[in-house]
């Protein structure tokens, strides 16, 4: 036994599943189904602006919508306060099958797992450049762990004071690394150095789910680190071409449609995956195991 201690315990036995939230989870931006439509405002002149103005001015894409929102006459007349936007959230429409996905597979991975006789504990988290504020009134939120969004400070009236935390295509991945670290909290340092036999959630335990470009980073960073990428479109179209491409340009393992009903193209390659998942932990375990007993003298 190694130095005549007691083996630790296998600690590799949670599986982690990050979601990109609009196109993926929900069909449309999440502004669209909540502050466009409250302030009638059409999204594709509204994103077409933002896009412009970007570029005119050299903006990060995601500050300048977020600054808009705050400084734009219409939301000075009428701000978005935090209250606001978190009751908003009710009106945002999922895929088919998002609101009863999370139950069926947390109950579906029990199962599995205690087939193999192995614990596996099954985390859920969101990672969007939408607005925390919103994701924090929807009704899946209790799924989740933990919800990465942009956030506002607020001013003491709950108007949006300034933006707080800005989360862009290529930030995005720096939560890859907090979820892979367990270093979950903002406040905590990512950066220092972590065995991979110390990391929380290894990448060949997680897997990520989006929709488009915006998703590149993290499904590249999942899926060079050993994880799995899964790209969806709309449920009832063809698989669209930005999908295709992903798959052509090997960014993704999978596409199929966004339909989260069981029995579903993507609910089946999920349930393979977290089996294939489930099979090499309980491998790993077993290797462990050896090593605790013979790796020393
Ligand atoms: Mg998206």
């Amino acid at each position: 036994m190694r130095n005549g201690q007691e083996p630790q315990k296998f600690q590799h036995n949670i599986i982690a599943i990050c979601y990109d939230f609009d196109g993926t989870l929900s069909r449309r931006s999440m502004q669209e189904d909540t502050i466009f439509q409250e302030y009638r405002i059409d999204s594709e002149q509204f994103w077409k602006g933002i896009n412009q103005t970007a570029k005119d001015e050299g903006y990060d894409k995601v500050l300048c919508y977020l600054n808009r929102l705050i400084f734009d006459p219409r939301f000075q007349k009428e701000p978005l306060t935090e209250t606001k936007l978190t009751n908003m959230a009710r009106k945002i429409q999922y895929y088919p099958g998002v609101e009863n996905f999370f139950p069926y597979i947390n109950e579906f991975i029990q199962k599995e797992s205690s087939k193999l006789n192995i614990k596996v504990n099954l985390e859920h988290y969101i990672i969007s450049s939408g607005m925390k504020a919103i994701l924090n009134g929807v009704a899946i939120k209790k799924y989740f762990k933990e919800i990465y969004a942009c956030e506002y400070e607020y001013n003491k009236d709950g108007t949006p004071k300034c933006v707080k935390m800005a989360i862009n295509d290529t930030t995005k991945t720096q939560f890859l690394f907090r979820i892979n670290k367990g270093k979950l909290r903002l406040d905590q340092d990512i950066n220092e150095h972590m065995d991979e036999e110390e990391r929380r959630i290894p990448f060949f335990n997680m897997i990520y789910i989006g929709d488009g470009d915006s998703d590149i980073p993290c499904m590249t960073v999942a899926c060079k680190n050993g994880g799995y990428a899964l790209a969806v479109y709309p449920s009832e179209e063809k698989a669209s071409e930005k999908c295709l491409q992903l798959f052509r340009n090997k960014r993704v393992n999978h596409i199929a449609p966004a339909d989260f009903n069981s029995g579903s193209t993507l609910v089946q390659i999920l349930e393979t995956v977290l089996k294939t998942i489930t099979q090499n932990m309980v491998l790993r375990r077993s290797m462990y195991d050896q090593k605790q007993v013979y790796a020393d003298g």
